[in-house]
């Protein structure tokens, strides 16, 4: 398959590595991806701050190899110290690009910290550092799994971009009208800033299956059939994958899509798959 549409964002997603040998894994997956020219590499924060210096120093090492990297940061179970503390380490370093996030409270932590919600850390990073930082926030086309109803999650994450996001990338999919009926939604309510749709590469379905549980993607039931008949047969959940996930990513830039943020999960071989079966150029 190949594409002639070139994405005009497009980025990719890493957690931080636990092991010393995960470290050195990561550092050549970024290489193999960072010939694709991506705007920036973000880097995940685990919840509960779990992951607070391990993200730090991932990100540190991104831009100290030239690439612009977005560290996620998520509000739940901080206090308002903890953060100015990040932010003022990010910009001291020229990290400019922020995933602004609530996160989830790590089950046995109980206390929910200074913030509730996403767009209190947008207005908080706004507060604090003025127009320094270029935010990305989350969204649901499928909703979040937590909210009351869909015009309630509608209008939070509205309050995220009114608090002063600047752009916004999305939970990944595979119902492809979810993102076109939410980015109309946002048209009509006048949001103009880019929606860029996350995109989950599949290379095991258990895994699959069980993140789409917990975070409330829904896996088509022509998907689970198929994925399921598959098995343990890695090679043959690998190429369905790769179909169907390209075909998803041509259409959403075919369909008007401002680019693709995609989780890599740390792998590099899926994404260059995608890449390549699109077509799309080595440098953009
Ligand atoms: P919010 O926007 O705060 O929304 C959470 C829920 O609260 C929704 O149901 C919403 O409708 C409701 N809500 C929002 N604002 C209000 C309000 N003011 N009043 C009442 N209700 C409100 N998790 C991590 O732990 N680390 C990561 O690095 C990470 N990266 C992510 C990256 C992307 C692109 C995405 C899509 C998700 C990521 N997550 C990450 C998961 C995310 O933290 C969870 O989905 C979390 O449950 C919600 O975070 P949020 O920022 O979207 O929250």
């Amino acid at each position: 398959m190949s594409s002639q549409i070139q994405p005009q964002l497009f980025s990719f997603e890493f957690f931080p590595p636990k092991t010393k040998e995960r470290a050195i894994h990561l550092k050549t997956v970024q290489k193999k991806l960072s010939v694709l020219n991506p705007d920036f590499f973000s880097v995940t924060f685990g919840a509960g701050g779990s992951t607070r210096d391990k993200t730090y120093e991932t990100v540190l090492d991104i831009q100290k190899n030239g690439i612009s990297a977005a560290p996620h940061l998520s509000c739940v179970a901080s206090t308002k110290e903890n953060i100015v503390e990040i932010l003022t380490a990010y910009k001291e370093n020229g990290v400019s690009k922020i995933v602004a996030l609530r996160g989830d409270i790590p089950s046995g932590m109980m206390s929910a910290g200074e913030f509730c919600y996403a767009n209190e850390l947008v207005d908080f990073i706004r507060a604090q550092t003025g127009d320094f930082f270029q935010i990305h926030v989350a969204a649901y086309p499928e909703i979040h799994p937590q909210a009351k109803s869909a015009s309630d999650d509608f209008k939070n994450f509205k309050r995220k971009v009114d608090a002063g996001a600047n752009a916004v990338i999305t939970q990944y999919f595979y119902n492809i009208d979810s993102y076109f009926y939410f980015l109309d939604e946002c048209e009509k309510a006048n949001i103009n800033i880019p929606i860029v749709p996350g995109i989950m590469p599949i290379t095991n379905y258990t895994q699959l299956f069980r993140f789409s549980e917990m975070c409330g993607a829904d896996i088509p039931r022509w998907m689970r059939k198929r994925l399921e008949q598959f098995g343990d047969d890695t090679a043959s959940i690998c190429a369905f994958g790769e179909e169907v996930v390209t075909s998803l990513c041509q259409k959403l830039l075919e369909n008007g899509a401002p680019g693709l943020h995609f989780y890599t999960m740390n792998r590099a071989k899926p994404i260059r798959t995608i890449w390549d079966n699109l077509g799309f150029d080595v440098a953009k």
